[in-house]
């Protein structure tokens, strides 16, 4: 199969999120418009994106959630799933810690890892910190592909140059500081103050310029 485009990937992760609400609430069968209602885009969407990854619902029932929930799962994840570290165990990388871990079976946070010594040896949400220089052993060890950036800024740099000579795939960087980083690696970055930023320049445009997004 072709890559996928990123925000088909982002859609087909909210699929599954709400194709497993659904069937925590014993929902078999889904129609592309009542998935398209619960994440408020269209139908024609949902149904171009479920086409894209080879599937078809039928027309009187729609889509077997538990079907579509594994194939999506096929596209996403691998067979054997991928172990994650996060470097910098301070508020951030604590609070990801415990919301990621448990919520996914083929992504699991094996390790952490900070330069302050008092945190080795600690476990938060069953997670081991380890010390920073213990980094490419471990990432050998545990065979960790992704990690999880929560460090200061100005080390940012430095902690990725080792993280992609220990072997790792990819990096979600929370910290502000932009990474300039080889083309076979992926990089995510993520900043809440970019977008609190892109909100406040949105909610004064619609005041000031009088006009409404619905
Ligand atoms: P924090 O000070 O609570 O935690 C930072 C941790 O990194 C500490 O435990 C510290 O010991 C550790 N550390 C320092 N240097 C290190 C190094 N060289 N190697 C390994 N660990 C090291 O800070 P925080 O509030 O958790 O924020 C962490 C990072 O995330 C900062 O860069 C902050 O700007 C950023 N942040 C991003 C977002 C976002 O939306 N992207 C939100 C909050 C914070």
């Amino acid at each position: 199969m072709k890559k996928l485009p990123d925000k088909t990937i982002e859609r087909l992760s909210m699929y599954r999120r709400n194709l497993i609400l659904c069937l925590s609430q014993g929902k078999k069968y889904i129609y592309s418009h009542e998935l398209a209602n619960d994440l408020h885009i269209t139908p024609v969407q949902v149904r171009r994106d479920i086409m894209l990854i080879g599937y078809s619902g039928t027309l009187r029932k729609g889509y077997d959630v538990e079907e579509m929930i594994k194939l999506i799962g096929t596209i996403i994840d691998t067979e054997q799933g991928k172990n994650v570290a996060v470097i910098g165990v301070g508020n951030l990388g604590r609070a990801i810690i415990s919301y990621i871990n448990g919520k996914r079976s083929k992504l699991k946070i094996v390790a952490a890892f900070d330069s302050d010594s008092e945190k080795s040896g600690k476990l938060y949400a069953g997670v081991r910190v380890f010390h920073l220089k213990e980094l490419e052993t471990q990432i050998l060890e545990k065979n960790i592909s992704i990690a999880i950036l929560t460090v200061p800024g100005d080390v940012a740099e430095e902690i990725a140059e080792r993280l992609i000579t220990a072997g790792i795939k990819g990096i979600l960087n929370y910290t502000p500081r932009p990474l300039n980083i080889p083309s076979h690696i992926y990089l995510e970055e993520y900043d809440m103050i970019t977008s609190i930023e892109k909100v406040a320049y949105h909610s004064k445009s619609a005041e000031e310029m009088n006009y409404s997004y619905r």
